[in-house]
């Protein structure tokens, strides 16, 4: 068999006299991943190695002794003490609370798709009209080409709805002035000068950025800075430093974006690696926590290949063996230390951040990597690789990155849709800046623009309409 030759011969080169650190190595590498990767990894590693098994049994990650389901009950009062119930469990197994799980898993809102690009929109463009009008958006959404431009003509849509061309237009204004800016258009042309509009508006400008787009969109196209320095009378240097203003500020396909940031998002809102939920049995009991594992069962070395090896006589081959087993036992160990520590680390963040798991963003206390680290005497980088990657599921059915915990502009976005909501007249990003010094943050109105349109808040001047109807 000489692809088992290779393949032993490559492990015991690296195992044999420096197992701890390739022990710790593997931990690590092991720990940084999710449940999803985890799962392929553990899939891998059993199909190359007869001597790593996985048996169809319910056993207790810490007393090891087969128990009816996950937690086991004598293990939680031994090891939990006080704080949150945390325990290690496979992904689809019974649970602690099989009701609230089922109920957590059938409720179609919690485990969706990434926000889609009209979602996205709608999300912004509802607080500031009408029903009707909501109407039209969704219609307009639903309009639009892979570049987010749209596809029929404005009167289409109205004589469509039945309503009047002047409201869709209207609607559409809105659209396109939402984050991203320029869905909607009807071209690139169109895209770019509300884009441009949009950061006049914002204090930034070229004075020549407007003419470049509007009357030497050719010329432009074909880097023809010389004539039109001749035909506006400036240097070349100008027309070069316009063009690169929009090349740097201005994006021709408002749709792109979007859709890049939601395919890096599929698949990690699907299958949280941690769950939290409110204590189904004692109400102001601890919460629960469940880190998933990527066993669906209980990972172990053969028994029945660690007999065989035992009978083995001919030394060359009992080596062999030997080596698979030795790797089967190593990897068993890192994949127990991997969840070890996982329940170690996120058992600190709940035990810290209870009123923001059951609050809100505002309740977050701001807190380090480092400062785990000492409280747990580990090493900083092991709890960034922890938390790296990683999705956590609330009791609200939020699933948020595990790297909110640790998010310090989170507070300072809370406390802006506070003042926001507060307003009685529309509030410039200035304004929201300076208000923010009574919360005790100090921030530059670029930020507050930057958090605003994160929480899908409008720019003051589009926000003003929807305040008469508010008071
Ligand atoms: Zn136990």
């Amino acid at each position: 068999m000489p692809t088992i030759i290779t393949k032993i011969g490559q492990y015991q080169g690296a195992s044999t006299k420096q197992m701890p650190a390739a022990h710790l190595t593997r931990t690590m590498q092991l720990l940084e991943k999710t449940c999803n990767e985890l799962d392929t990894e553990l899939a891998n590693e059993i199909s190359e190695n007869p001597a790593l098994e996985m048996a169809e049994e319910c056993r207790c990650p810490d007393c090891k002794q087969i128990i009816p389901s996950y937690p086991c009950q004598v293990c939680l009062n031994r090891l939990n003490g006080s704080g949150p119930i945390v325990y290690v469990a496979p992904r689809s197994t019974k649970t602690y609370s099989n009701e609230e799980y089922d109920e957590y898993y059938s409720t179609d809102n919690k485990l969706k798709d990434p926000e889609t690009l009209s979602e996205h929109i709608l999300k912004q463009v509802a607080p500031s009209v009408s029903s009707n009008e909501r109407k039209i958006a969704e219609h307009v959404l639903a309009r639009l080409n892979e570049h987010g431009f749209l596809i029929d003509h404005p009167a289409e849509i109205a004589s469509y709805l039945r309503v009047s061309l002047d409201k869709t237009k209207n609607v559409i204004e809105i659209i396109k002035r939402v984050d991203p800016i320029g869905v909607a258009s009807q071209d690139v042309m169109e895209c770019l000068l509300i884009q441009l509009d949009m950061l006049e508006q914002d204090g930034k400008t070229h004075p020549l950025a407007h003419n470049l787009l509007t009357k030497y969109w050719e010329q432009l196209g074909k880097r023809d800075f010389k004539t039109i320095a001749r035909k506006c009378n400036v240097s070349v240097q100008t027309v070069r430093s316009a063009a690169q203003f929009i090349k740097r500020n201005l994006s021709p396909y408002p749709a792109q974006s979007h859709w890049n940031n939601a395919a890096n998002a599929t698949g990690r809102y699907f299958r949280p690696d941690v769950e939290v939920m409110k204590n189904p049995h004692k109400q102001d009991g601890p919460l629960v926590v469940q880190v998933f594992s990527a066993a669906q069962g209980w990972l172990r070395v053969s028994s029945s290949v660690r007999t065989m090896v035992n009978k083995i006589e001919d030394p060359e081959k009992k080596d062999e063996w030997s080596a698979y087993l030795e790797r089967a036992a190593l990897f068993v160990k890192c994949m127990r230390q991997r969840d070890n520590a996982m329940k170690r680390i996120v058992k600190l963040i709940v035990k810290r951040q209870p009123q923001f798991i059951l609050g809100t963003d505002k309740d977050l206390i701001p807190m380090t990597r480092a400062e785990l680290a000492i409280e747990l005497e580990l090493h900083e980088s092991t709890i960034s690789r922890a938390v790296a990657n990683k999705t956590i599921a609330l009791p609200n059915g939020r699933i948020i990155p595990l790297s909110t915990f640790f998010d310090r502009s989170l507070a300072i976005r809370a406390a802006v849709q506070t003042i926001i909501d507060d307003e009685t007249t529309a509030m410039t990003d200035e304004q929201v800046a300076h208000r923010l010094v009574d919360h005790g943050y100090k921030v530059a109105r670029r930020t507050v623009a930057k958090y605003r349109s994160m929480l899908g808040i409008l720019p003051a001047n589009l926000r003003a309409r929807q305040i008469p109807r508010a008071v």
